[in-house]
């Protein structure tokens, strides 16, 4: 069969400058596909446009919550055609039933076995509706379903075809170790979708993998620090320690990006992982801080993954230590706070730009996004808390789609805008790339800091243009 493979995306996207990273998602299952079909794959977040009339046969495409309108639409007008398309993604997880409006079947959940079972249905004529691998509620789904409970071994894994994409389009090669969190946080999708057992793939085949990415490359695990939870299991802290280990050894040796929580830091083993991954060349993190309160700590969840013992035992100080225990080691911290928890007032957005100028941290401050497929957005949307007026596309950030107990959302959302753009002035650029030199001096460093610094300042300001 020929098979094009969608990753949508459109022109202002907050992701787009500040992540120039190879998706996984349409490399993955490009590599996921027998080599007797043959595999296209379209990026549009970097500018590849469908083509509805090309000679296909399947047509699969990934359907996230802000580009979900977008990407029915190019569904829609590949089914007008007499394609069959198949739906995928953490949208299609959330509203499974929404999606299958505009596709012949949707895929629920992890794709590795799923996929080649998809293809042969459809070389069969014996598609169903509805694909789903992991825990689901299957009475929510009409239709025909295949459900296959056990999410998949992650060993034997083909090499991710990144052959199929311009590669110098992208600073950043990604690759994944593990998958699974356990952490549960309210405002996010991942622990349902993924599950909360962390599952590895072997280091030897990350390692051979590795070894064919380019100089700078991201890990997209949920953590690259492993979780608090299961501290207390030396295998698990051992996986890192020998998978660390095996990337320090490696010529030429690469700086790598990811997200880490700074739990690490709160015990021995954990602080020992932190080390060898900056020896293994790991120059930045996405921290989730989420909120400078205990409420905030406590209505998200996030507690968890900051390692206290209770919500109610948050303190700065210890957030403060872990910070600079992390950078000291050479390691620059983007922080991702999330502000409209219940008990927010507006000078939290104030707050927590001034605390992230004291640490050096890169101000990634963002208002409440009730995702679909989370905790909190099934609370509201009970609660009768969800703005109904906004379709999909205003899920990557153009506007605040809940209501909050006490702030107006437009005030929210310009708060929001204004220190987003105070935040990543030039003048806090440089002095944020300074402190992240002076702890790691290494041009190499310097650059990636400075030019994705820049690139989240541009995107943010394209989408200021738009209010
Ligand atoms: S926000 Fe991060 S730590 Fe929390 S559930 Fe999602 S992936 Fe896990």
């Amino acid at each position: 069969m020929k098979i094009t493979i969608i990753f949508p995306g459109r022109e202002v996207e907050m992701g787009k400058a500040n992540m120039p990273v190879m998706p996984l998602a349409p490399t993955l299952l490009a590599a996921l596909t027998p080599a007797e079909h043959e595999v296209k794959l379209i990026d549009m977040f970097y500018g590849d446009v469908p083509d509805y009339d090309a000679d296909c046969d399947l047509v699969a495409i990934t359907v996230r919550t802000p580009l979900a309108v977008i990407a029915y639409d190019i569904a829609d007008r590949f089914c007008a055609r007499g394609k069959t398309v198949v739906l995928g993604g953490p949208h299609t997880y959330a509203l499974p039933q929404e999606a299958k409006q505009h596709a012949a079947a949707v895929a629920i959940g992890e794709a590795e076995e799923l996929w080649p079972l998809i293809l042969n249905d459809v070389q069969s004529g014996s598609l169903k509706d509805f694909y789903v691998c992991g825990q689901y509620k299957l009475d929510t789904l009409k239709g025909r379903v295949h459900h296959q409970f056990n999410r998949p071994d992650l060993a034997n894994l083909p090499m991710m075809r990144r052959d199929l994409l311009p590669r110098d389009r992208y600073l950043m090669d990604s690759i994944f170790t593990t998958r699974g969190c356990p952490n549960f946080c309210r405002f996010c999708p991942v622990t349902p979708i993924f599950g909360p057992q962390i599952r590895h793939r072997p280091i030897d085949e990350v390692i051979a993998e590795v070894d064919t990415l380019r100089r700078n490359y991201f890990n997209v695990d949920d953590s690259v620090f492993g979780h608090p939870q299961i501290a207390d299991r030396p295998e698990e802290n051992q996986y890192y320690f020998d998978l660390y280990r095996e990337l320090a050894r490696m010529q030429p040796k690469r700086l790598w990006s990811g997200a880490g929580g700074l739990s690490a830091i709160n015990y021995k083993d954990g602080r020992k992982i932190v080390e060898l991954a900056a020896e293994s060349g790991l120059c930045s993190i996405a921290a989730g801080l989420e909120s400078l309160s205990a409420a905030g700590q406590k209505q998200s969840g996030a507690w968890r993954k900051l390692h206290f013992t209770s919500p109610d035992t948050f303190e700065i100080r210890q957030m403060k230590e872990n910070i600079r225990i992390i950078q000291d080691l050479g390691i620059e911290i983007m922080g991702f706070f999330v502000i409209g928890w219940d008990e927010d007032t507006p000078d939290m957005y104030q707050r927590t730009r001034d605390f992230c100028d004291e640490m050096k941290i890169i101000p990634f401050i963002l208002t409440l996004m009730p995702m679909p497929g989370s905790p909190i957005y099934d609370e509201y949307l009970e609660q009768g808390r969800i703005l109904t007026e906004y379709s999909w596309d205003a899920y990557g950030g153009d506007a605040v789609v809940f209501k909050h107990p006490s702030m107006d959302p437009q005030e929210m959302y310009n708060l929001n805008i204004q220190v987003l753009h105070d935040g990543f002035s030039l003048g806090r650029i440089l002095s944020r790339t300074w402190y992240t030199v002076k702890n790691r001096p290494s041009l190499g460093v310097a650059l990636n800091s400075f030019f994705t610094q820049l690139g989240i300042r541009r995107a943010f300001r394209q989408q200021f243009e738009k209010i």
